[in-house]
């Protein structure tokens, strides 16, 4: 909440600073919207193109009630507007890897610059100031909400030498120091995907492309598929059989759920990177795997629960990256190689010998 209160305090400065105002409404998206549509003949809307269904139901629902409104719809979320894909999203390649070999040659589009002006509010426009209590800092996030923030911290991460060591250091466990962490701002909007090539692009011009760079843009990719999987998925996304059509094992529900999410299960280095979800609202990408393989194949759990928990507790929550990795992993998604099962005791061999991230996030039984 702080964090997504922090976001929407920044755009508030923002279109302060243009002379217009920041209107946040609280409940169901289409009777929040309606007043505000009839008291002010509003007949023009436009808005990011989400790939949720449940946003994608809303703006159909006050489309079907507002026929007099056009709607500009924009695909800033993405590196490439559908209009630009070389297939239809309907034919989304089934894998990643095919996809990618597709794309990545692609042109693509650099960033439109914001608007240095905007119309002002309506006259009479009546409605209280958001109330973003909660934006005030008062407790340490790890990332600080809104568009400022986030330009600051792609600068500073394109202004440092880490981008050319990124694959070798991206795939630890504890990578709040060694991966990119643009993932919060890319989920809130607060930056997106284009600005972040661009900066990419000119750290490239200014030292040189290795592996590594080419890696951040590789695993921008990585959203890029997830966004157009949930686009051509749609509500199969939250299904426990995903895309397919038959369930390829059995997954019972059970009541070892409580366990996992609060970190006590059998598995110290899961129940650690729990812990670390659940006080700070970041895990790494390692720890997702790992704690995702323990929830399906260690405890029989439907994915879909585990896929649930990150959504409440991820500050970089993001439906279609989420659930489309979470359906991966359980062997229902984009995934030619089925269910991924990982050795719990291997992986932390690898990935802490010492235990020294077991420690810190307390993953051993008392
Ligand atoms: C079970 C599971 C759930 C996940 N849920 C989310 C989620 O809700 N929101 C989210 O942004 N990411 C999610 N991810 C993907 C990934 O773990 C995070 O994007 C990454 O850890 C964020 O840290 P970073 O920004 O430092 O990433 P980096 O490693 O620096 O990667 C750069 C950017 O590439 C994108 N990216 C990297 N890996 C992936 C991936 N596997 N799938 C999609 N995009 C990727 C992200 O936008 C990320 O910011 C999930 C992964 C798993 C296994």
């Amino acid at each position: 909440l702080q964090f997504l209160q922090q976001c929407l305090s920044d755009l508030d400065e923002q279109l302060s600073i243009l002379g217009q105002r920041l209107i946040v409404l609280t409940g169901e998206p289409v009777a929040c919207l309606q007043p505000l549509i009839d008291t002010f003949d509003i007949n023009r809307l436009a808005r990011a193109k989400h790939p949720g269904t449940e946003e994608r139901n809303w703006l159909a629902a006050i489309g079907r009630r507002n026929p007099q409104l056009r709607c500009l719809h924009a695909d800033s979320l993405r590196l490439w507007s559908t209009e630009e894909l070389p297939f239809a999203i309907n034919e989304l390649p089934p894998t990643f890897s095919q996809a990618r070999r597709q794309l990545e040659s692609l042109n693509i589009a650099p960033p439109a610059e914001a608007p240095g002006s905007l119309p002002p509010p309506p006259g009479g426009l009546n409605v209280l100031p958001p109330d973003l209590r909660a934006a005030v800092d008062t407790q340490s996030l790890l990332v600080k909400g809104g568009s400022a923030a986030a330009h600051s911290h792609v600068k500073a991460y394109f202004n440092s030498s880490a981008p050319s060591v990124y694959k070798e250091t991206r795939n630890t466990l504890d990578t709040f120091a060694h991966s990119t962490n643009f993932s919060p701002w890319l989920a809130s909007g607060s930056i997106s995907p284009r600005e972040i090539i661009a900066a990419l692009i000119k750290y490239e011009e200014a030292h040189g492309a290795n592996q590594s760079t080419y890696w951040i843009f590789f695993e921008l990719m990585w959203r890029e598929y997830f966004h157009l999987y949930a686009w051509r998925h749609g509500a199969r996304l939250f299904l426990q059989t995903g895309h397919r059509k038959s369930l390829p094992y059995d997954l019972q529900p059970t009541a070892r759920f409580s366990d996992w999410c609060s970190g006590n299960t059998a598995f110290p280095l899961v129940n650690a990177c729990i812990h670390q979800l659940n006080e700070t609202g970041y895990m790494s990408n390692r720890g997702r795997q790992l704690v995702a393989s323990c929830l399906v194949n260690e405890m029989g759990l439907d994915w879909r629960l585990g896929a649930n928990w990150f959504e409440r507790q991820l500050i970089d929550y993001d439906v279609a990256s989420n659930w489309g990795n979470w359906q991966y992993l359980a062997g229902v998604g984009a995934d030619p190689r089925g269910l991924r099962r990982f050795n719990q005791d291997k992986q932390q061999q690898l990935y802490d010998p010492n235990g020294t991230f077991i420690k810190q996030w307390h993953g051993s039984h008392q």
